[in-house]
């Protein structure tokens, strides 16, 4: 039996005369899917929810939880929670699905390095594996690294049901804490069959982002995230979910391990090449450059950047806009750089990491991989580049 939300009808009639005005694609669930099993933790609760919805056979979610602002991790003030305390205090969501949790750590996100994100990356690829009846899977964790994060696991998972990233951008305990709002929404997308085929997602503040584009551009406000090109897929009201934008084409990469020693290097105003030369000092195997705009830069940071080259070392050029592409310079590309298009450095560095760790090293084959996080259908063969601005400094 689907349950349906009280408001539902209502809303969706508002919803699809506007959304079929714009010509958008649009789709509503009602959190509601199938599943079955026990569960592992929190029995109590599911056991209740079950009883008080007897013929409803509700989806299993598995939760993972690492930590962040939503677990209170790094407050002094709140006592850390759990997943099970996480979930303990939303006891909503156990008339939303059968849900399990886990806590491989509690703790801050500027603590998770490249090597603990894929092993959750690859904690979630099992989790899945393992258990084809299981809806979907949710990872809680702080803000401050959840767009890099995303889009590693976004990258290595290759499974059609939605795995689903939140966390929070104020305490529990906190006037108007919206964690457990964003636990909720991402069990109920998680939960559901229309979040299949989407990639990883990510939901904060009701809204629904892919993991490709998410980037967190507020430190404090509950609305710190937003989709930057490709725009946001949808958004959650209630027991809604509303999907009104399709996701970008998607990468995935089958990586046994993750190269770690990728560097990020933002360009500013009189940059010259003493920063990246100090960085080829400790031999990184990858550099992501953040150039001005559409892919300027100073003359003086020239011969650091083919020293680079001449290492050995990948470079990867995109700009420190976070958003729109870059003008290809055909002398860069023949000497070996790669262009990331529209993608920022933070996940840009992501993608090197997860590309070399895969073993994928040449740069022709790693610009295939970064057309296609672009979206770009043209082949690489037929790439036209043109002559960027190159500014050489005067006299
Ligand atoms: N300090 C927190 C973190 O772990 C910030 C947050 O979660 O919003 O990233």
């Amino acid at each position: 039996m689907m349950r349906v939300d009280r408001h539902w009808r209502t809303e969706q009639t508002v919803l699809f005369t506007t959304l079929l005005a714009f010509g958008q694609l649009f789709l509503t669930v009602p959190g509601m899917a199938q599943g079955a099993d026990a569960a592992q933790r929190n029995a109590a609760q599911n056991d209740a929810a079950a009883a008080d919805n007897e013929a409803v056979v509700l989806p299993r979610v598995h939760v993972i939880a690492t930590g962040g602002t939503i677990a209170g991790a790094g407050y002094a003030e709140v006592e850390d929670r759990d997943g099970s305390a996480l979930l303990a205090a939303v006891p909503e969501v156990f008339e939303v699905a059968r849900v399990t949790a886990e806590d491989p750590m509690t703790v801050g996100s500027s603590q998770l390095t490249p090597a603990i994100l894929f092993d959750i990356a690859q904690r979630v690829n099992k989790v899945l594996a393992e258990d084809p009846e299981l809806a979907g899977v949710v990872v809680t964790q702080g803000t401050d690294s959840l767009e890099e994060a995303a889009f590693l696991l976004d990258l290595l998972v290759d499974d059609p049901r939605p795995v689903v990233y939140t966390g929070a951008m104020r305490q529990p305990g906190q006037m108007a804490a919206e964690g457990g709002r964003n636990l909720i929404n991402a069990v109920r997308l998680a939960a559901s069959p229309a979040a299949r085929n989407l990639g990883v997602l990510v939901t904060m503040n009701d809204e629904i982002h892919a993991a490709r584009e998410i980037c967190k551009l507020d430190s404090t406000s509950v609305n710190a995230f937003e989709s930057t090109s490709g725009g946001r897929l949808g958004f959650i009201d209630g027991g809604s979910i509303y999907l009104v934008n399709a996701p970008r084409r998607r990468v995935s990469l089958s990586a046994a391990a993750i190269e770690p020693k990728v560097d990020l290097l933002t360009v500013t105003a009189g940059s010259d090449g003493h920063v990246l030369s100090s960085m080829l000092e400790s031999s990184p195997k990858g550099i992501v450059i953040e150039l001005f705009g559409r892919g300027n830069l100073p003359g003086s940071m020239i011969g650091a950047i083919i020293q680079a080259m001449r290492q050995g070392v990948r470079v990867v050029f995109t700009s420190r806009t976070r958003s729109g592409g870059l003008r290809e310079d055909a002398r860069w590309e023949q000497g070996g750089v790669i262009y990331a298009e529209d993608l920022g450095g933070l996940k840009a560095r992501v993608a090197l990491m997860v590309a070399l760790g895969a073993g994928i090293t040449d740069p022709t084959e790693l610009q295939e991989i970064f057309d296609k996080l672009a979206g770009q259908v043209r082949v690489v063969a037929n790439r036209q580049p043109h002559h960027q601005d190159i500014e050489r400094p005067s006299g």
